[in-house]
């Protein structure tokens, strides 16, 4: 958005001004050209004018002697004749030019009665004198009028060239103006809203802010919740409307010093005063307009979210505090749809930014551990299998459950890595979880994977490489999956999904109920577990109409030969209402918490097996 062409000191396109100049330059080098031209012929005129003068003298004198003179006699008419025929020609004629042609057509009368005098059979030597002096006198006149003539004419096109060098340079001048202010324009106006872009704003804000100094502002950046939706249900012109309608709201809603600016699609960025309550009041008298706005049927559907920052002193780039208010704008809370960029936000980021940039170095420290959280037969409560979960035990930071540095390794692609660490850790589970008391057998380690993860280039290969090292057999390695990470037509994840369980590993869908359960995800996705989510158990056991679908769900499951297991049971009730529901495994804090392998051995192996991991 800033710059894109060159430009020079003033903002002008440098090809423009180049142009401009090019232009003057010809035009006064032709001038000059034209100029010379002039002064040569003036030269040549002055010239002529003064051989008439003497060659007439000479003929006479030839004839006097009574010498031949014919070749003076022809010279002089030619000369004659070319000056008179030049200044016939001449287009516009000013008072010295009809002056110069009198003394020429004088001239020519009396050289018309010398050459008579010639023809006389015994010309009169005294006529003849008498003539020529007289042709003389005329003749000397005439050398004079051509050069006034010339000089005449030399201030004429001084004159009248000085007038159009000026008169190109104002035009040019004017056409540059001209041509500066509609970029100028282009480059401040938003095309969609007809109001500030984003480069505007930052200029118009950063003038503001400096003028009115520390504490007086805060920059708010602003989004339609779920814009897209709007554009996907209602088509794009009525989303270019919302986002004109807005533009338009928010301009209204801000006082004479604030801003509002188009950045694109349906983001905006305003200026306001830091008066308490200010985005609050600029929220709500927008949301109440856009409620009262009949042009758009649906505008009850919109929603915006802000996110703010504070401009603590009056020298801050306002560029990036634009860009911190879209930060925490798409980091912070939904729910109460303004966002601050506050002390508490400042510390998350600086957590994260720890563990950006810890992380590696924690993997390769094996600070990452691994817990288990057993899972159990519904209707005799035998184990029946254990999920793996991932805990950081940082020395600086603590130990850090999962929610804390999932997501972020989700958004930057560590995930992977970590997902394959736990992996290699379950794998060597395996001696702990072949042989579990009471009962003996072996029992299945579920592992979580991230969808970033599984849609990597080469998941399948590097998974099977890496199982491929243990005697683990894979009927008892359950790859679990979330059900938002899923869609019934995405083709990659199914494929990818597909081929493990050709492999004879069971996909288990996890937190299923959380996402849209689409009933076809259940056709169409190659799953062998139902990972139920505890926000369904907890829905069915005071709503009926819950219970009733928990219920179906399980029948179809069970139906379709899929397996069930029940997470978060917290009470005995629950799992009583399970057992009834017909759900086979649970997993909860009812039945086990989570636990360090140490815990888990000493609970449940059945001869203290030592596994390779801790
Ligand atoms: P999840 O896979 O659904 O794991 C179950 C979560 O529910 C665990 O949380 C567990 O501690 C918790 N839980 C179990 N029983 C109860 C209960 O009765 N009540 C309540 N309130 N919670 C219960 P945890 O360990 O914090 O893990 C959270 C999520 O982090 C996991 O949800 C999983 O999605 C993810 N996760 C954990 N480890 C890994 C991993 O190695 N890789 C990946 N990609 N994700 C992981
Ligand atoms: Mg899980
Ligand atoms: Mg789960």
């Amino acid at each position: 958005m800033h710059g894109g062409f060159h430009t020079c000191a003033k903002g002008v396109p440098l090809r423009s001004k180049v142009a401009a100049i090019i232009t003057v330059f010809l035009f006064g080098v032709g001038l000059l050209v034209f100029i010379m031209v002039q002064m040569q012929n003036y030269a040549s005129i002055i010239n002529d004018a003064g051989s008439v003068r003497g060659a007439t003298q000479r003929a006479v004198k030839l004839e006097i002697a009574g010498l031949p003179n014919e070749d003076v006699v022809e010279r002089v008419d030619e000369v004659l004749a070319s000056l008179i025929d030049r200044e016939d020609q001449r287009p516009l004629k000013n008072r010295e030019t009809r002056e110069f042609e009198e003394a020429l057509s004088r001239i020519e009368d009396e050289w018309g009665l010398i050459k008579q005098e010639f023809a006389e059979p015994s010309p009169s030597e005294e006529r003849l004198l008498a003539l020529s002096e007289e042709h003389f006198q005329l003749a000397d006149t005439t050398v004079f009028l051509a050069q006034r003539r010339a000089e005449s004419d030399f201030l004429w096109i001084a004159a009248v060239g000085g007038v159009l060098i000026f008169g190109a340079s104002l035009l040019v001048s004017l056409l540059e103006r001209h041509h500066r202010l509609k970029l100028r324009k282009a480059l401040v106006t938003d095309p969609l809203t007809g109001g500030r872009n984003q480069f505007s704003f930052e200029e118009e804000a950063q003038r503001l802010v400096q003028a009115a100094g520390a504490g007086a502002y805060l920059v708010a950046y602003s989004n339609v919740v779920g814009f897209r939706s709007v554009n996907e249900s209602f088509g794009r012109m009525a989303g270019d409307g919302v986002i004109r309608t807005l533009n338009a709201l928010f301009e209204k809603a801000c006082g004479p010093d604030e801003l509002v600016g188009h950045v694109n699609a349906d983001h905006f960025v305003m200026l306001l005063r830091n008066d308490e309550n200010r985005m609050e009041q600029v929220a709500a008298q927008t949301a109440a307009r856009l409620r009262a706005d009949d042009a758009l049927p649906f505008s009850d559907r919109i929603v915006c979210g802000y996110g703010t920052y504070e401009l603590a002193d009056g020298g801050e780039d306002i560029a990036t505090a634009v860009s911190n208010a879209s930060v925490v704008l798409k980091e912070g809370t939904i729910t109460n749809l303004i966002a601050r960029y506050d002390d508490a936000f400042r510390a998350k980021l600086a957590f994260e930014r720890h563990v950006e940039e810890r992380m590696r170095k924690a993997l390769a420290a094996g600070e990452f551990a691994v817990y288990v959280q057993p899972q159990f037969f519904l209707d005799d409560g035998s184990l029946a299998g254990v999920e793996a979960l991932c805990r950081w035990d940082s020395p600086d930071l603590g130990l850090l459950m999962p929610d804390r540095f999932i997501p972020q390794f989700e958004r930057n692609g560590f995930i992977a890595d970590l997902d394959f660490c736990m992996l290699e850790r379950a794998c060597r589970l395996y001696p702990l979880t072949a042989q579990t008391k009471p009962g003996g057998g072996p029992v299945h380690v579920a592992v979580n994977f991230s969808r970033v993860t599984m849609l990597q280039n080469d998941f399948v290969e590097r998974f099977e490489r890496l199982v491929g090292r243990f005697d683990f057999p894979p009927a008892f390695l359950h790859v679990e999956v979330t059900e938002s990470a899923l869609t019934a037509d995405d083709q990659a994840l199914v494929g990818i999904l597909s081929e493990l369980r050709r492999h004879g590993f069971p996909i288990a869908m996890d937190d299923f109920g959380t996402g849209y359960s689409s009933l076809s995800l259940l056709r169409n996705m190659p799953i062998d577990v139902l990972k139920i989510d505890r926000s369904f158990l907890s829905a069915s056991e005071d709503d009926e109409r819950s219970r009733r679908v928990l219920e179906h769900v399980l029948a179809l499951a069970n139906d379709l030969g899929i397996d069930t297991v029940c997470e978060g049971i917290e009470t005995a009730e629950q799992a009583d209402l399970l057992r009834r529901l017909g759900c086979s495994i649970g997993q909860g804090f009812h039945l086990a918490r989570p636990m360090p392998l140490g815990e888990f051995r000493a609970r449940f192996a059945s001869d203290g097996t030592t596994p390779s991991a801790s």
